[in-house]
């Protein structure tokens, strides 16, 4: 079995708080106690690709969580679930980026950069995904210019040092072999392996095994400073060393009428510049519109931050189901990008969910499968306001979860196909991706969504997600134009051109989509 491992990357205030949300969920679905102890037997170990099992016992998330500020972080390490994570897991700063990218991207952010990818670097290394073995086992001879002598015989001995001495010792050993050419030989080898993940394999004593994660996903909201502008930077060094490794994230966009950031669009307009070509997929949520489903579906009448990032801590998981448990179908990560992203700057699949069903509406009948896909193309079911009937559809992926059958799902999409409204693009056929999952929802104590038997979650890559480019584009234009506090940004070391750049590329990108429709 290929493992899947993901290693999770959770930056800024949203980034963190959502991410708690998540790994709570997830720690209840895998039956993983808030120590990370596993509560019951597991059948498969399809989780790990979510967490990693310690020598006793204990399950770890693959994930980072960072901030350049302490206050949330330490909400974690003091809170019930602080022993789940490894200290060195939660990185920690002292100064915010107060809300400005320029500060996350250029000045704080810098400083801690190397230590946040040092720890990535870290939890990588402990993926077995994508492993590429040799098809005969690696023979260092001098004579094979690959494989310079000195180097060749210094990784032999690293790997299966490193292999008879785990554990503390590994570090140290990684600290002699620092700076030595290891990776350039790694990298001739495997283009695209990070120096430190070179291993001898299993039962091939001399091969030599290329571990990395099959992906990461970045959680953070785009319109603060640490998420915005740290996050980038950070994703701009990971290229360096992990350029083939996805990169998918789930974003928070802006909301005017619930942040309390007021050069949000600024923030989000330079951010989508510097992730846009590094990102694989972005999965936005937008707050306005998760507030809404709160308040009208959940009986929730003002909602907090608590509430709404367990209800994404719920689309998360649904997106993510498949790569943490078994299925029938299961569409994993790679495929979802395949499948969703034609073109690679037209990565921005819009989250419909349903159903949202109140706590208190517990014992309603379960909707059916028909009923839920259908649900799916009702905008409030939506995780950002947007009109799919004036736009086109490129591609929609429906994952299903729990008491679900292949025919049923069948008859469901036939139906939805026969809709004149949901219309595609010319030249993408109406094809539906399907996963189906029979692991049905969990939902946390206390949460305000209730436990259902069945649900279901649409990717779709629509062209009706332009208007919110259009929104934000326009609220960068007003206060850009009274240059209005640009001073900032420019006190913290950027040129006043990245703004005209970044809203160009913005421009260009809102045209992008309506050539597609066109
Ligand atoms: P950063 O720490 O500098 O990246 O700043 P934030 O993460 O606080 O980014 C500000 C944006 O994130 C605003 O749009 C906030 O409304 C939103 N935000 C902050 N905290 C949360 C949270 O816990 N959940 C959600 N859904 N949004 C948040």
């Amino acid at each position: 079995l290929l493992q899947r491992e993901v290693v999770s990357l959770h930056v800024g205030q949203a980034g963190v708080q959502v991410g708690s949300a998540c790994w709570e969920l997830y720690c209840l679905e895998h039956g993983i106690a808030p120590d990370g102890q596993l509560c019951w037997t597991v059948q498969d170990d399809t989780f790990n690709a979510f967490f990693s099992e310690t020598g006793g016992g204990k399950c770890v998330p693959r994930a980072i969580v960072a901030d350049l500020e302490p206050t949330c972080i330490d909400e974690i390490r003091t809170g019930a679930y602080r022993s789940l994570f490894h200290p060195s897991q939660l990185v920690s700063g002292k100064e915010d980026a107060a809300s400005n990218f320029a500060r996350g991207f250029y000045t704080v952010g810098r400083e801690m950069v190397e230590l946040v990818l040092e720890r990535i670097r870290v939890l990588t290394e402990d993926c077995s995904a994508l492993q590429v073995r040799p098809s005969s086992p690696v023979q260092p001879t001098y004579s094979d210019e690959r494989f310079p002598p000195p180097v060749s015989l210094a990784l032999m001995g690293f790997a299966v040092s490193v292999r008879e001495r785990q554990g503390e010792e590994e570090s140290a050993l990684r600290n002699k072999w620092a700076g030595c050419p290891v990776s350039s030989w790694a990298r001739g080898l495997y283009p695209g392996c990070s120096p430190w993940v070179v291993r001898v394999s299993p039962g091939c004593p001399q091969g030599v095994t290329h571990c990395v994660a099959q992906g990461f996903l970045l959680f953070r909201a785009y319109g603060g400073g640490t998420g915005s502008g740290f996050a980038t930077l950070l994703l701009e060094r990971l290229m360096e060393d992990y350029s083939k490794t996805s990169k998918l994230e789930f974003a928070v966009f802006p909301a005017p009428q619930i942040s309390p950031v007021i050069v949000e669009p600024y923030n989000a307009v330079l951010c989508t510049h510097g992730s846009l070509e590094i990102e694989d997929c972005c999965f936005v949520m937008d707050n306005e519109a998760v507030y809404d489903i709160c308040d009208r579906h959940l009986d929730v009448p003002r909602p907090t931050y608590t509430n709404l990032n367990r209800l994404l801590g719920q689309v998360v998981s649904a997106v993510t189901a498949s790569l943490r448990f078994e299925g029938c179908l299961n569409v994993d990560l790679v495929e979802f990008q395949t499948n969703l992203v034609p073109y690679p700057r037209l990565h921005f699949p819009l989250i419909t969910y349903a159903p949202f069903v109140s706590a208190g509406k517990a014992y309603h009948e379960a909707l059916s499968v028909g009923q839920l896909t259908s649900a799916c193309f009702e905008p409030a079911n939506q995780m950002v306001r947007c009109s799919p009937v004036d736009g086109k559809y490129m591609a929609c992926c429906l994952l299903y979860r729990g008491d679900v059958t292949p025919t049923d799902v069948n008859s469901a999409v036939q139906a939805i196909k026969s809709k004149r409204s949901i219309r595609f693009v010319d030249w993408c056929p109406t094809g539906f991706k399907i996963g189906i999952n029979y692991q049905p929802p969990t939902t946390v104590p206390g949460a305000d969504l209730a436990p259902v038997i069945r649900a279901v979650t649409m990717l779709s890559n629509s062209t009706a997600i332009r208007v919110a480019w259009e929104k934000l584009n326009r609220k960068f234009d007003l206060m850009h134009r009274k240059r209005a506090f640009i001073h900032w940004y420019v006190g913290e070391g950027m040129e006043e051109g990245e703004f005209q750049d970044a809203r160009e590329d913005l421009a260009a990108l809102e045209q992008d989509y309506a050539a597609v429709e066109e």
